[in-house]
């Protein structure tokens, strides 16, 4: 796959920085970098002792070697002194977490398991396609969710993750496909779904501030366009992020009635079908050339007859929406079975012919359990409460 690495840039050693270089921090306290904004380096760049003058030109360079050029160690960034070298890397860190395990499908999906310095994982999915890819990641440890089908659901909420470690699941991607520098034509890490583990409305100010710095146009300068934000359906969160982050809106529907859709995804006893789709048609940008996704997860007996297609068409009439049909991917005690294949036919014929695309995603990366809903099947699982309504870890804003 032909790759634009960009155009190789030449690197020159600046001129020490005349500066009086404060060292003495304690091994193993080193700050990581990753994940803060430009104001952030820049304060972390004055208590190494550079000038006021100087903080902003600093500040740019370290944002252009971290994410654009994709250094992993202060001694690689030519165009900062030595001096000033050593004692960033003194202070502070550009590690990525350690992978823990990566796994390779059969049909090129990747996984990476990331542990990070508390010890605790998530997981991180490449799912290449012809002439690009996407990378599904997480945005907490576990979920307080609770869907029913859904297996990160079944296991325990942990935390939410830093911007650092989000960003980081991107970095470590990068860094195993060699991606860097930014390139400005085709990229095999085009995109971004942040449908991995946890609910990232849950977690907005950190998800927020990961993104920005991968869209940020001197770094990854990755186009909101290509970034895709799934939600259960927290509605007080979902104009904020489109107002203020302009990504693609993915929504799990999953169900057209709210008693079934309270059952496999309790949060809509919270926020129920009429009050999330209220909000994506008040979705800022969303148009018919930029569709909201609805994703429908087909379950066996459930949520897939012909009645359900039809109200289904009825339900979403007049909101600017394209379906993703998921097949149910099951895993160990689910307590769901994929719907039959002419099921999955008969309802995106349904669905198709009242003029919506209805693509059938095709499971990817089932063999490494790195399809929906099955990441990180291995940590302990919770006793499932049903009757509780999930919560935020951190209330959002409403
Ligand atoms: N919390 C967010 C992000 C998770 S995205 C959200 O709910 O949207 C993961 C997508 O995979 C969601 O649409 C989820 O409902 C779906 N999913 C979860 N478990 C699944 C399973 N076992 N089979 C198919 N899809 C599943």
């Amino acid at each position: 796959m032909p790759v634009d690495r960009g155009s190789a840039e030449r690197t020159e050693a600046a001129a020490g920085d005349s500066t009086t270089i404060r060292t003495n921090v304690a091994q193993g306290e080193r700050e990581s970098l990753i994940g803060l904004t430009r104001d952030e380096l820049a304060e972390r760049l004055q208590a190494v002792g550079v000038p006021e003058d100087r903080l902003r030109m600093r500040a740019k360079q370290l944002w252009h070697w971290m994410y654009h050029r994709g250094a992993v160690e202060f001694g690689a960034m030519t165009t900062i002194g030595g001096a000033l070298r050593a004692a960033l890397a003194e202070r502070y860190t550009l590690a990525r977490p350690e992978v823990a395990a990566e796994q390779r499908a059969a049909d090129g999906t990747r996984k990476w398991l990331l542990r990070f310095a508390d010890g605790r994982e998530v997981e991180t999915v490449y799912i290449p396609e012809e002439d690009r890819g996407a990378l599904c990641i997480s945005s907490q440890v576990g979920c307080t969710l609770s869907c029913t089908f859904c297996h990160t659901g079944t296991q325990r909420m942990v935390r939410n993750l830093e911007a650092g470690e989000i960003v980081a699941q991107f970095l470590v991607a990068r860094d195993s496909y060699g991606e860097w520098p930014s390139p400005r034509g085709q990229r095999l890490l085009s995109n971004i779904v942040m449908m991995g583990m946890g609910e990232p409305l849950f977690n907005y100010d950190n998800v927020a501030k990961a993104l920005r710095i991968v869209m940020d146009p001197e770094g990854i300068a990755l186009s909101r366009r290509r970034i895709t934000l799934s939600t259960a359906g927290v509605v007080p969160m979902i104009e904020r992020c489109g107002a203020e982050l302009g990504v693609g809106l993915a929504v799990s529907l999953h169900a057209v009635r709210d008693d079934l859709r309270d059952e496999l995804v309790p949060i809509n006893r919270k926020y129920p079908i009429a009050a999330l789709l209220d909000a994506c048609r008040r979705y800022p940008g969303a148009s018919n050339a930029r569709r909201i996704t609805f994703e429908y997860v087909m379950l066996k007996g459930v949520n897939d007859s012909e009645a359900d297609a039809r109200a289904l068409v009825r339900l979403i009439a007049g909101i600017p929406v394209k379906l993703n049909l998921i097949p149910f991917n099951p895993w160990p005690g689910a307590p769901y079975e994929c719907s039959a294949p002419e099921a999955i036919e008969r309802f995106a014929a349904i669905v198709n012919r009242a003029g919506y695309a209805a693509p059938v995603r095709v499971p990817r990366g089932r063999d490494i359990q790195a399809a929906c809903g099955q990441l990180k099947s291995a940590s302990v699982p919770r006793a499932r409460r049903r009757e509780a309504v999930p919560q935020a870890v951190s209330a959002p804003a409403a």
